[in-house]
C-alpha cells in the first residue's frame, strides 16, 4: 500500500519542505517530531495552523512557521502545557513482511514506550512478539500481541524495562511470513539516590496492607481491553509543573535494596486538580499505605495510568473518564514527603516515561 522508502525519503526531504513552508503529515508523525525537525516550537507550529489541540491527521498539510521567527503566541487559557520528550524521537526503520509495511524505531532507551506500526490491508492479521523479554524482570513477557487500529493503519506497543541495556528483539508474523529484528537500547545513566527516609515515612514500606495494595495494582496491569483513546495523551496537571526523576534508582533507607522510581513526580500544591491523561475506565480508586490516594485508569491496549498520593478522589471504580476530566486533588498521602503528583504510564504493567506520550498523534 505504501512504498517502504516513503517515510525515509520524506524525512530526508523535510529540510527542503521546511524551506517551501509546508509539510504533509505521515503515519507516525507527531506535532513534537514535526516541530523538532523543522526547528520550531510545538506552540509555534500549532499557532501557524490554528490547531486547538495536538491532534493531526495523516495526509494533513501543515504550514511550517519560519524557524527564526521570535516567540510564538502562548497557548490558550486552560490548554495543557506541552511537555516535550527529553530527546527527539529516533529515526524510523521501514521493512515489509507478508504484504504489510512495518515501521520500528531504530534506537531505544531504558523505560521508553515505543510503537511498532503496521500498514496495509493484512496488518490487522499480524502477530507481534518481543522475544527479548523472556528471562527479563518484566510482566507478561513475549506476549502474542494483536495490533489495534483501523483502516489499514495498526499499532502494537512495546516497552523497555528499566535497567535494560541489551537490544529489544521483535518477531512479526503475517500468515506464513516472519520478520525478525532487533533495536539497540541505551541506559539512563542515573546514579543511585539514597533517600534515607525518616522512620515515620519509611515504615509504610513494611505496612501489613502493602501486599494487598500490590496485588490490587498487579491485577489492574493484567487487563487487556480494546484501545479506548483516539487523541494524544496530555499531562495530568494543568499547571506547568516540572516533572522529575523518572527511572531514578533509589534506596529508601540506608542499606536498603535499590529500587527504580517508576513514575514522574510533579510538585504541586495540595488541592491542585489532577486530570485524566486520556480516555479510559477507572479500575482502582482508593487509599493505600504506599501509593496513598490512588486512581488507576485502564486506557485499553494494555495501557494504564496511575495517580498517587492524592488528598481526595473524585471518581469511582467502573466509571468512564475522558481526557482532561478531573479525577482528584493533589496531596501527600502514602509514602510521600510533600505534596506532589506521582504519575505512572504503564504498558502491560511496565513503567514508561510519561513525557514520551504527550503530543503523540497515536498512541
Ligand atoms: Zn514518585
Amino acid at each position: 500500500m505504501k512504498r517502504p522508502l516513503a517515510v525515509a525519503a520524506l524525512l530526508g526531504a523535510l529540510t527542503v519542505a521546511a524551506a517551501a513552508g509546508t509539510y504533509t503529515v505521515q503515519p507516525g508523525d507527531t506535532l513534537y517530531r514535526i516541530a523538532t525537525r523543522a526547528g520550531v516550537s510545538v506552540d509555534a507550529l500549532r499557532a501557524a495552523n490554528d490547531l486547538p489541540g495536538d491532534t493531526i491527521s495523516v495526509g494533513q498539510t501543515l504550514k511550517l512557521p519560519d524557524a527564526a521567527a521570535p516567540g510564538a503566541p502562548g497557548r490558550p487559557p486552560g490548554a495543557p502545557a506541552s511537555t516535550p520528550p527529553r530527546t527527539p524521537a529516533a529515526p524510523i526503520a521501514t521493512q515489509r513482511v507478508g504484504g504489510v509495511t512495518v515501521r520500528t524505531p531504530t534506537s531505544l532507551r531504558a523505560g521508553e514506550a515505543f510503537t511498532v506500526r503496521l500498514s496495509g490491508t493484512d496488518a490487522a492479521r499480524a502477530t507481534v512478539r518481543f522475544p527479548s523479554e523472556v528471562g527479563e524482570d518484566v510482566r507478561a513477557p513475549n506476549e502474542a500481541l494483536t495490533p489495534f487500529g483501523a483502516a489499514g493503519e495498526y499499532s502494537v506497543l512495546g516497552r523497555v524495562v528499566l535497567g535494560k541495556t541489551t537490544p529489544v528483539t521483535y518477531e512479526i508474523k503475517v500468515g506464513d511470513a516472519t520478520l525478525r529484528g532487533s533495536i539497540p537500547v541505551t541506559g539512563l545513566s542515573q546514579r543511585v539516590q539514597n533517600l534515607n527516609l525518616p522512620p515515620n515515612i519509611s515504615k509504610k514500606l513494611t505496612d501489613p496492607g502493602k501486599a494487598a495494595e500490590d496485588a490490587a495494582v498487579n491485577k489492574a496491569y493484567e487487563r487487556r481491553t480494546p484501545q479506548a483513546w483516539t487523541r494524544p495523551f496530555q499531562p495530568a496537571l494543568r499547571t506547568s509543573a516540572v516533572a522529575s526523576s523518572f527511572g531514578q534508582p533509589r534506596t529508601y533507607v540506608a542499606g536498603g535494596p535499590v529500587l527504580y522510581h517508576y513514575g514522574l513526580d510533579y510538585p504541586a500544591r495540595t488541592g491542585t486538580p489532577v486530570t485524566a491523561v486520556n480516555d479510559g475506565t477507572v479500575v482502582l480508586a482508593g487509599t493505600y499505605p504506599v501509593r496513598g490516594g490512588l486512581v488507576v485508569i485502564d486506557h485499553g491496549a494494555g495501557v494504564t495510568s496511575l495517580y498517587f498520593h492524592q488528598s481526595k478522589l473524585l471518581v469511582k471504580v467502573g466509571q468512564k473518564v475522558t481526557r482532561g476530566q478531573q479525577i482528584g486533588l493533589v496531596g501527600t498521602t502514602g509514602l510521600s514527603n510533600g505534596p506532589h503528583l506521582h504519575l505512572e504510564l504503564r504498558v502491560r504493567g511496565e513503567a514508561t516515561d510519561a513525557r514520551d506520550w504527550y503530543n503523540r498523534l497515536l498512541p
